[in-house]
């Protein structure tokens, strides 16, 4: 066998499953065979072609697990054929850029951006930059582990990084892949949890999943809820409409941060007399490093989280695609390879 299959885009719109001639892994780089990719918002966009500068062919796929079967040379010893691990959307740090130097290794610049400047997991075999690899703990299946790469520690780190402690009113706004994941983070990390959504069918699993309360944008004001709580220490937006998300700000309580991992085209407008009246802040998180990603890991573990997934072979890739973009997947899919 000197071929795989992938599920690639060849011209934005739609995956076609390929052969494709096994590649060698370079320096620094190895092989993986592929067991488990999540399907992330994010592949909209080299799959629909809403990225600038994608260059087509493209396998997507940044949500990724797999066995190493190659190591290319000078790969730091600690890697080894057999091993079980993990790429997320961040492909591996350079080591040597400014951003590298300060151990900010999430904003390296040279860094791969999995599934869109490189190919990723929507295949049998993949080729990642060892800097970038994650270990995955035993205990994990690796369709369970594949989404805490991407969904995962992009609402974990966040919360770690928003400066709430115990106790504070912490508003996760938005539940799908993201927000169904922070509310249990969010939970276990011992925050009062306010889940911000709209419509009532959710109601009973976003309180299973770890919300004290549900605001329910179609039945009330979320500001005026919220504030009747104290307002919030942070809110964590996890959804693209820009403009509720900066209607939600509102609601941050003084010296409130709001955190923000949902991408959306639109700019966010916060009113400037909140910000100075309220020492109001506004920061983004993007995923985290490979060592950041490991403790999300261990900390699902230790706590018990878990996404809950759908999973689908491979070649179903569009069909398990349009039933994310489609929003009724509960609340992640996730492809399972050989
Ligand atoms: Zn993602
Ligand atoms: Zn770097």
């Amino acid at each position: 066998m000197n071929t795989y299959k992938a599920m690639q885009v060849t011209a934005a719109g739609t995956l076609q499953c390929v052969e494709l001639p096994i590649p060698t892994p370079q320096a620094g780089e190895v092989l993986l065979r592929v067991e488990a990719c999540g399907i992330c918002g994010a592949d909209a966009g080299v799959i629909e072609g809403m990225e600038k500068n994608t260059h087509y062919p493209r396998t997507p796929g940044h949500e990724v697990i797999g066995t190493v079967v190659a190591v290319g040379s000078g790969v730091s010893s600690a890697i080894s054929e057999g091993m079980r691990v993990g790429v997320g959307r961040l492909g591996g740090h350079c080591n040597e850029c400014e951003q590298c130097r300060r151990g900010h290794f999430n904003l390296c610049s040279d860094q791969p951006v999995v599934g869109s400047s490189q190919d990723g997991g929507y295949a049998e075999m993949m080729i990642a930059r060892a800097t970038g690899l994650v270990r995955i703990p035993d205990e994990l299946k690796s369709e369970e582990a594949a989404p805490l790469l991407c969904a995962g520690i992009a609402t974990f780190n966040a919360l770690l990084k928003s400066g709430a402690e115990a106790g504070d009113n912490v508003v996760v706004q938005g539940i799908g892949g993201l927000g169904h994941l922070a509310l249990q983070y969010a939970r276990k990390m011992g925050f009062r949890v306010i889940a911000v959504g709209r419509g009532e069918h959710i109601q009973q699993d976003v309180l299973a999943l770890g919300a004290h309360l549900y605001v329910d944008t179609q039945k009330v004001d979320a500001v005026e809820a919220i504030r009747k709580l104290g307002g919030a220490q942070v809110i964590l937006t996890t959804i693209t409409d820009s403009a509720a998300a900066s209607a939600l700000s509102k609601a941050l309580a003084p010296r409130g941060k709001f955190m923000v991992v949902g991408v959306g085209k639109d700019p966010l407008t916060i009113a400037p007399g909140l910000m100075v009246g309220n020492e109001i802040s506004v920061q983004g998180a993007i995923t985290g490093t490979p060592f950041e990603a490991e403790k999300t890991l261990k900390f699902s573990l230790l706590a018990d989280i878990r996404a809950r997934i759908e999973t689908m072979p491979l070649e179903k890739a569009n069909e398990a695609y349009q039933r994310m973009r489609s929003g009724e997947v509960e609340y992640r899919m996730v492809l399972t390879i050989n």
